[in-house]
């Protein structure tokens, strides 16, 4: 096997085995661009070394003969001896760019003998120490895991010393004070000195670039962008260039088009007299690709040129990490740029407007997860008020609130009428009262997985995790990002999208269907299969459903409609003996139905809209038992009369149960008590035949929840179609209107082929089949462990948010094929969660369904990711 390639021999395409750097270079190489020549050592070498702690047989001598060609290629000599020196960078690069996860080594190849060849090609002693220093700093960091703050603080006593503000001002006895401080610190806290000779350099470089694969960090970013464990990373062996030789030098980077808003203009930074890592770092203010040009024009002529050579060869935005030395402008790496959502999009539909691409490589090039940062409320982007500080994007939407520190405030102040943004280092399963009393959620730890991120996006609250620059003093009620300090009260806002903090309120902007958002949506319905619906229960949800493309309702959930100021009438239907009291809450709620569906309806006129009849059970209308004890016990001690409160009490009590999901709910409740989905069945018929008056187009299906048996199915289908049949009467004309169920408890969607036999059409009820499937109380599970769970990998995804495949998706097929085969006809969607996840949508598109449904606010995302599905290309998530 082959371990080492020159860039000159690599294959540009080969981003498995040479990782998408190596590939990289080794693609420039080939077009002729100006790459510092070097080598690439293998994916497949990294990982034997990880299965074996080794090296393997035979690398480490193409390393060397690699390195004996580079040193004729380059003139230049490695270790000491004549003629210029050879310094090396070492750098790690996978197959999937992972930006920062792994490690670095620069300057490699330099000791005592050395920096003096390097004082003299360079004829500058400051330069030669400034390279050692920081090869010792970061050698001792990445390769011996000495903590970077040790090096730093010497760093720090020298400026002090000096007087000077940054390390670029230091003088050359000042440097070579720091690399002789570096060095004792490399030996008394790792307890070996760095190595002088160069190749023990290399070999143990390397070594440390591929361990770098299992660090925490890389281990966590790959579990947030799933991407694969047994990959490892390629390792790049390239010639120093040196941005940081003079005032004339420096480094950068660009990108072909804005990765902020895909304006196809050019977009950089440049930092004079630097290398890449104080780009990187962020200290020092970087002057812009125009101001680049006004210093260097020649430079600046030959970058856009090999952008614009890079980006026809990609035919996408190109990333570049470029340094000029001198006389020279050098091209150190090339990716695809990362892009913002909104770029993405924009670039993916100019391109085509370009005729780089096609329609379908636009709509395969935009990836549906990242819609979800253009469908919340975000902060206005054209404000240039810079962030306090940025985190993890763990849920998006954006808020602003005062800050409060604990829960007990977050609750308080919330029923006081604030609007209050909970934060806290972290967040427990304590906190939950805090954070449903909160508009958001801000930690300074913890990433996608952590507590505060899986419950905020179970609530479908903003949430911004893992700032580590917020230090939250909770005895003080005061916190701190950097110098700003805010006590509790004070107007802060978070973007959950973004992952940025800001001080006090700041604009929002709500999300709107841009042009290019419509355009690339058009495409995409031009290749998907399966059809998007939304879950909606109000007039005014249905109609944003339909402004974003829902092809109708997959879920109208009735009991949103028995709450507000419905409960009382409710109440009294539940509570009372009296049939004439029931009557008359009945015929109020049927008064009151009538009008939602109609609304729904028309704001859906000629798409199909799927009623579900009551689902919760009915003590989820009622007062809580334990309040009304508490009531009766103060009446009691005030001497007052409790009869009125004891008849509650006895009304309440016969409705209380252990495990009330698994109980009096969904269609036992239509066969209990009939007369309330009679009710149902009623308003949703009249309000077909209101709309059919009026010139619309209703087209009503009926939806029967948690079905187990098809003998209960066939009852309640008994009973809707007697309802339809008086209301044809009544109208004096047929109505067209599905009868189904939804199938989600494992035993429906085994016995599925009966139960199709009185199903116009089945919907997942992917919510509660995973709850069954699994036994997770969806209510509870997401607040106690789930968060543990995935954190621990127990579960690598929440199978609340992304359909659990092997499981509750077998269910899913099997009833899909049984469905299919007892009723031919059938139509069979989604309409839990997971019709707006990507993955469980490509899931859904695999099995054969004919829709999925998800909130309004999905349905792009949904759109986006039928379509991949049926290309057959994605990106992210797993299924
Ligand atoms: C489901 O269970 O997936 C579903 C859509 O119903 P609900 O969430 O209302 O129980
Ligand atoms: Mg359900």
């Amino acid at each position: 096997m082959r371990y080492v390639y020159d860039f000159h021999q690599g294959d540009g395409t080969a981003n498995d085995l040479l990782g998408a750097k190596g590939a990289g270079l080794a693609e420039m190489t080939r077009l002729g661009l100006p790459v510092p020549p070097g080598f690439t050592i293998t994916t497949d070498a990294c990982r034997e070394y990880l299965r074996f702690q080794g090296f393997p047989e035979g690398m480490w001598n193409e390393v060397l003969r690699a390195l004996h060609r580079l040193e004729t290629r380059t003139g230049r000599h490695f270790g000491s001896g004549p003629g210029i020196p050879l310094l090396l960078s070492v750098r790690s690069g996978a197959k999937f760019s992972m930006p920062g996860m792994m490690d670095t080594v620069l300057n490699l190849g330099i000791n005592d003998d050395v920096v003096l060849k390097l004082e003299t090609w360079a004829g500058d002693r400051r330069f030669a120490w400034d390279a050692y220093r920081r090869f010792i700093q970061t050698f001792g960091r990445v390769v011996r895991n000495v903590p970077g703050e040790a090096f730093e603080e010497v760093l720090t006593n020298l400026r002090q010393e000096a007087d000077v503000a940054s390390d670029s001002q230091l003088s050359d006895e000042a440097l070579e004070r720091a690399t002789r401080a570096f060095q004792r610190i490399v030996v008394d806290r790792a307890g070996t000195a760095v190595p002088d000779d160069p190749f023990a350099q290399l070999s143990e470089s390397v070594a440390a670039v591929f361990g770098s694969w299992h660090n925490q960090r890389a281990q966590r970013y790959r579990r947030l962008h799933n991407i694969p464990e047994h990959l490892g990373t390629a390792c790049n062996v390239q010639m120093m260039v040196f941005g940081d030789l003079d005032d004339d030098s420096g480094t950068g980077v660009c990108f072909t088009r804005d990765p902020a808003t895909g304006k196809a203009v050019p977009y950089g930074d440049y930092l004079p007299n630097a290398q890449g890592e104080d780009v990187v770092a962020g200290t020092r203010n970087t002057l812009s690709l125009a101001e680049l040009g006004t210093r260097h024009p020649q430079h600046h002529a030959h970058l856009l040129k090999v952008m614009s050579t890079l980006e026809d060869n990609y035919q996408d935005m190109c990333d570049i990490a470029f340094t000029i030395e001198r006389e020279k402008l050098w091209i150190l790496q090339t990716r695809i740029g990362k892009r913002t959502a909104r770029a993405a999009i924009r670039i993916a539909t100019e391109l085509v407007e370009e005729g780089v691409i096609d329609r379908k490589e636009a709509v395969k090039r935009v990836d549906p997860y990242s819609l979800d940062q253009l469908l919340h409320p975000r902060v206005a982007d054209d404000l240039d008020i810079p962030p306090l500080a940025s985190g993890v994007a763990a849920s998006p939407g954006a808020a602003t609130g005062v800050a409060v520190f604990d829960k007990h405030t977050a609750e308080d102040w919330a029923a006081g009428g604030k609007t209050v943004v909970l934060v806290r280092w972290e967040t427990t399963p304590d906190d939950i009262g805090g954070m449903i009393a909160a508009a958001g959620i801000l930690t300074s730890h913890g990433g996608k997985t952590s507590h505060a991120a899986v419950v905020a996006r179970g609530m479908g609250k903003p949430a911004v995790t893992g700032v580590a620059a917020l230090l939250v003093d909770e005895g003080k009620r005061r916190a701190t990002i950097g110098d700003f300090t805010f006590e509790e009260g004070a107007l802060i806002t978070i973007d959950g999208g973004a992952g940025t903090v800001y001080a006090g309120a700041m604009e929002l902007v709500e999300p709107e269907p841009t042009p290019e958002l419509e355009n690339l949506l058009r495409w995409a319905d031009t290749y998907r299969r399966l059809g998007v619906r939304a879950n909606a229960d109000t007039p005014a949800d249905a109609a944003v459903a339909r402004r974003w493309g829902a092809e109708g309702i997959g879920l109208a959930r009735t009991e949103h409609m028995f709450l507000g100021d419905r409960l009382p009438i409710v109440r009294r239907l539940i509570l009372s003996d009296d049939d004439a009291v029931r009557k008359a809450a009945l015929d109020e709620l049927h008064a009151a139905q009538i009008l939602d569906f109609a609304g729904i309806l028309e704001a859906m006129d000629g798409h199909p809209v799927i009623v579900r009849l009551l689902d919760p059970p009915l003590n989820e209308f009622l007062p809580n038992l334990i309040d009304l004890e508490r009531e009766r016990a103060s009446i009691l001690a005030a001497g007052d009369d409790v009869s009125d409160v004891d008849a509650t009490i006895a009304g309440v009590a016969p409705w209380q149960e252990i495990n009330p999901m698994l109980g009096m709910r969904g269609v036992r409740l239509g066969l209990f008590i009939p007369d309330i989905y009679l009710m149902q069945v009623r308003a949703a018929l009249d309000a077909v035949v209101g709309r059919m008056k009026a010139g619309g187009t209703p087209r009503l299906a009926i939806m029967v929840p948690l079905v187990a048996t098809a003998e209960e199915l066939h009852r309640v289908r008994t009973m809707i179609e007697e309802e339809l049949e008086q209301s044809e009467a009544r109208a004096g004309h047929s109505l067209d209107v599905m009868i189904g169920t939804m199938i989600e408890t494992p035993r429906a969607a085994v016995t599925a082929g009966e139960i199709a036999a009185a199903a116009d059409f089945f919907s997942f009820g992917t919510n509660d089949l995973t709850q069954l499937t699994y036994g997770f109380s969806r209510d509870d599970v997401e607040s106690t462990f789930l968060a543990r769970y995935l954190d621990d990998g127990v579960l690598a995804d929440n199978p609340f948010e992304t359909l659990d495949g092997p499981g509750v998706g077998k269910l899913i097929e099997l009833a899909t094929v049984g469905g299919k085969t007892g009723n031919p006809r059938i139509e069979v969607g989604v309409c839990g969660e997971h019709g707006g996840d990507p993955a469980s949508i490509r899931f859904c598109h695999r099995a054969g369904l004919d829709y999925v449904s998800c909130s309004p606010s999905r349905v792009p995302v949904a759109r986006l990711a039928a379509a991949q599905a049926a290309i057959g290309s994605h990106s992210g998530g797993s299924v």
